[in-house]
């Protein structure tokens, strides 16, 4: 196995000029060193990145895709951007998305035999109880398909908690960590060949089975009509623990046999009704299975108000610009999902990403660099439904991947495996070819410790020699390996609408701190959970690599789009 150490050498040449040519196996990338320090003074020691932050978060709250909060969130943005002088300063609408959803009012207990407060919220897009709820629950714990008998008739109009007991373990692991030089080895060490990741979605027999009894379940409960489900807000990993619940969308189950354009989703006007949902903190959950096994007259009272809003079905990104000069009719893009669930407030997920770029365009307007290329940021909504805002902007303004896109769907594991290869056809529009590059942040609060290649091997050099003005702030001693270089696949955000027609879209890879464990999609995802300084880092290192790529004298290298002739564009 070829090793790449966690950057290749770099031959750094100093030099008093305001260019610097640095680079492996002799290549040459270019920059302007000069406008690159002014980026770093002013990200690092003028930052505004955490007054943002607390607006997109403290004061717009959770940003549910076509909720009155995100709207909210939105107009301010773009208030804001053009109070900076970016110029273009719009909500662009895209969709239809489906119904907006808020939470209005909710209270959760144990009532008898005694009361005490639950630490509880309801999942996205659930419908409200109609006044409270009261009962003692039943536990729906079916093992096998032919055990939901057993439940018939018991369900309707039931307060339902939807499995057993889930196992709580004390931590005595860190919640939050930095990636060690050895983590950071390994991204780059990554070879070429897993980097389009077939497989890493696989599932067992066994899995599909529980992912299928789970749906029957689901469906069950709308049959019988529940008066509410409850849930763990406990992982399958086991995250989720201590007052942290991740919470998600409302569950809406459809019978296997129903063809996939078949079926809706919760947030579609036209939606058949699901029952009130809410996720539980694990600790509460399990009292109250205790509780009942020891025969005790548990009785629970939820009382779950929401507010549907069916007028305006589309959604929007916020979109703005610094004009470009000579070749200002080309763009460099960044950005990042705009949207979070509900339960926090999106700090890490992905209040992080979107302060980043805001302040990243503050910079670069502030210093009054003027670059040749147009600068164009997107904060997206819709990216927790499926990468949605990003997916629509790309197709109306750049093309889209047509014809028999596979769907996924990891069960049964043999009928995935025997899929035969697909070659995919686009529609490209003539604004594609204006594409410099785009650039993502979406993993957390954590630094920016490198990047994705993306399979993109040609851009490395590039990249580079871009980190070296920023080997202080990488996070290793390393005088030759400061940025790590992955030519793996990163997913699971908005670069991949970008990098499906062969758009050079890239994401930085980040300290994950803690993400998974804590703040991704929980209650506990808020302000407080931001690392400043990290922030500060990232909106630095984004600034200057937008700069830098709006600047060269060639677009980014792109990837050869699969079943098309190379569209190179030089480097
Ligand atoms: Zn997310």
């Amino acid at each position: 196995m070829l090793k790449r150490c966690i950057a290749i050498l770099l031959t750094v040449v100093t030099s008093l000029a305001a260019t610097i040519a640095v680079g492996a196996q002799g290549s040459q990338e270019k920059f302007n060193q000069e406008a690159i320090a002014k980026i770093k003074e002013e990200g690092m020691k003028h930052s505004q990145v955490m007054d943002t932050l607390s607006y997109i978060t403290d004061v717009s709250g959770g940003r549910l895709t076509g909720s009155p909060n995100i709207k909210a969130a939105q107009e301010w943005a773009r208030q804001k951007l053009a109070s900076w002088g970016l110029e273009n300063a719009h909500l662009e609408a895209w969709g239809p998305f489906g119904r907006g959803w808020s939470l209005e009012n909710f209270s959760a207990g144990i009532t008898k035999p005694y009361y005490a407060p639950l630490i509880a919220y309801p999942k996205a897009w659930s419908p409200a109880t109609n006044g409270a709820v009261r009962g003692t629950p039943v536990l729906f714990n079916p093992k096998t398909e032919a055990d939901l008998d057993k439940y018939k008739g018991r369900l309707k109009g039931a307060i339902v908690l939807m499995t057993g007991l889930r196992e709580v373990k004390a931590h005595f692991e860190p919640l939050g960590h930095r990636q060690s030089d050895a983590d950071l080895l390994s991204l780059a060490d990554v070879e070429p060949a897993s980097a389009a990741g077939p497989g890493r979605f696989r599932v067992t027999e066994e899995q599909c089975a529980e992912i299928a009894l789970t749906n029957k379940k689901w469906e069950m409960l709308q049959n019988e009509g529940a008066a509410l489900a409850i849930e763990a807000g406990m992982t399958q990993r086991g995250s989720g623990d201590g007052g942290t619940m991740f919470v998600q969308a409302a569950t809406l189950a459809y019978p296997e046999s129903t063809p996939q354009d078949k079926r809706k989703t919760v947030r579609d006007k036209d939606a058949p009704a699901v029952v009130p949902q809410v996720v539980l903190a694990v600790e509460h959950y399990n009292q109250i299975i205790r509780m009942m096994s020891r025969g005790a007259p548990v009785q629970l009272e939820f009382n779950l108000s929401t507010k549907f809003y069916d007028q305006d079905l589309m959604s929007y990104n916020v979109i703005a610009e610094i004009p470009g000069t000579d070749l200002k009719e080309e763009i460099v893009m960044l950005g990042a999902h705009f949207d979070s669930w509900h339960s926090g407030t999106g700090a890490t997920d992905n209040a992080a990403g979107s302060a980043v770029c805001l302040e990243a365009v503050r910079i670069l307007q502030s210093l009054g660099l003027k670059p040749r290329r147009t600068i164009r940021i997107g904060l997206w909504s819709g990216e927790e439904e499926g990468l949605l805002g990003s997916r629509a902007y790309v197709t109306d303004h750049f093309g889209k991947r047509v014809g028999n896109e596979p769907r996924f769907s990891p069960c049964p594991p043999a009928a995935r495996e025997q899929r035969p290869p697909q070659t995919p056809q686009f529609e490209l529009k003539p604004d594609r070819e204006k594409v410099a590059g785009y650039f993502n942040l979406d993993n957390g609060t954590g630094k920016i410790r490198g990047i994705y290649l993306q399979g993109n091997e040609e851009v490395r050099s590039i990249f580079q020699a871009w980190f070296a003005p920023f080997k202080d702030m990488l996070g290793t001693t390393k005088e030759n390996a400061f940025a790590t270089l992955s030519i793996a696949n990163t997913g699971g955000t908005d670069h991949l609408s970008f990098d499906a027609i062969g758009l050079p879209g890239f994401q930085f890879i980040q300290d994950p701190i803690e993400y998974d464990t804590r703040t991704h999609h929980s209650n506990m995802d808020v302000y407080d959970r931001i690392q400043e300084e990290d922030m500060k880092q990232a909106a630095t290192i984004m600034a200057a690599f937008v700069y830098n790529t709006a600047m060269r004298d060639k677009k980014l290298p792109r990837k050869q789009l699969p079943g098309q002739p190379v569209a190179r564009t030089g480097q």
